[in-house]
């Protein structure tokens, strides 16, 4: 027998497909039978590296009920950002790491508590560090670079399987920039990150269906990620920057060195990370 992709099965079948589990017989209009493999992804274990980060601690029994999205704010892969959280010094951590590849690092386990989000609240409770999964998004997060199709594909199974697992309700899927306070200290997950298609895509995938096909954006040709920079607003200091960018004050000393001899003045142009050593 012939066998179709879900597509057809699904604009013929939406409502049954829920029901009837991943292979089903239908009758097409004009008497032919046939079976046809429903394609919607199953809601697995997502494929992960453990580079486990000691930054973390109990949960003092508050269960999670809700997931925090993040960008990393720098070029380098997961596993550089993963080996930032694994030193005890860095004072930070998230429980997930998602690469550019698709590749999911777990940083700390699901029952601990993960360092993500700093002073923050959702639905009046602060403190979401209690109650949340942190993950993180490799990205430069300028508005620009855009999210592949592979990273995205993974942040939604990632979630999608957490979600499951932890009874998250999809409308406890979040933001750091949403949970920050005070409101507008954190931009990420940035502009061209569209949350609402992830969220929707989770929601589609806890229902049984398949999401909607991803549309990638391009980054101009002399697009440079690594060639970022950063301009010194009032107030600024070394640490508020870090914290700023990276959700790390502890990122300053590094920061500090790849922009040596400078007064921070506002205005100042500063380098930008491309790694921690
Ligand atoms: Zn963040």
């Amino acid at each position: 027998m012939t066998k179709l992709k879900t597509v057809i099965a699904l604009s013929i079948l939406g409502s049954l497909a829920l029901a009837c589990g991943p292979t089903i017989t239908p009758t097409l209009r004009g008497g032919t039978t046939g079976t046809f493999s429903l394609t919607a992804p199953a809601i697995e274990p997502p494929k992960l590296t453990e580079i486990l980060s000691p930054n973390s601690n109990g949960r003092d029994g508050v269960a999670i009920d809700t997931i925090v999205l993040h960008h990393t704010a720098m070029p380098s892969t997961a596993a550089n950002i993963a080996k930032f959280f694994q030193d005890p010094k860095s004072k930070v951590s998230s429980h997930y790491v998602v690469d550019r590849t698709g590749e999911i690092i777990r940083c700390v386990p699901d029952d601990l508590r993960s360092w993500h989000a700093g002073r923050s609240s959702f639905q009046d409770r602060p403190n979401v560090n209690n109650f949340s999964i942190g993950i993180e998004i490799c990205n430069v997060g300028d508005n620009i670079e855009p999210y592949p199709a592979a990273q995205v594909d993974a942040v939604i199974r990632l979630t999608a399987w957490l979600a499951k697992t932890h009874n998250v309700p999809v409308a406890n899927l979040t933001r750091h920039r949403d949970v920050a306070i005070p409101a507008g200290r954190k931009n990420d997950t940035s502009d061209n990150f569209d949350q609402k298609y992830v969220y929707k895509s989770v929601q589609d995938m806890l229902a049984g269906r398949r999401p909607a096909a991803y549309r990638v954006a391009k980054a101009p040709a002399s697009y440079d990620p690594t060639k970022l920079t950063y301009t010194v607003a009032p107030g600024d200091t070394w640490e508020s920057i870090a914290d700023d960018l990276y959700d790390a004050p502890t990122a300053a000393p590094a920061l500090r060195q790849i922009n040596p001899g400078i007064t921070l003045r506002p205005g100042t142009v500063l380098k930008r990370l491309v790694s921690y050593r």
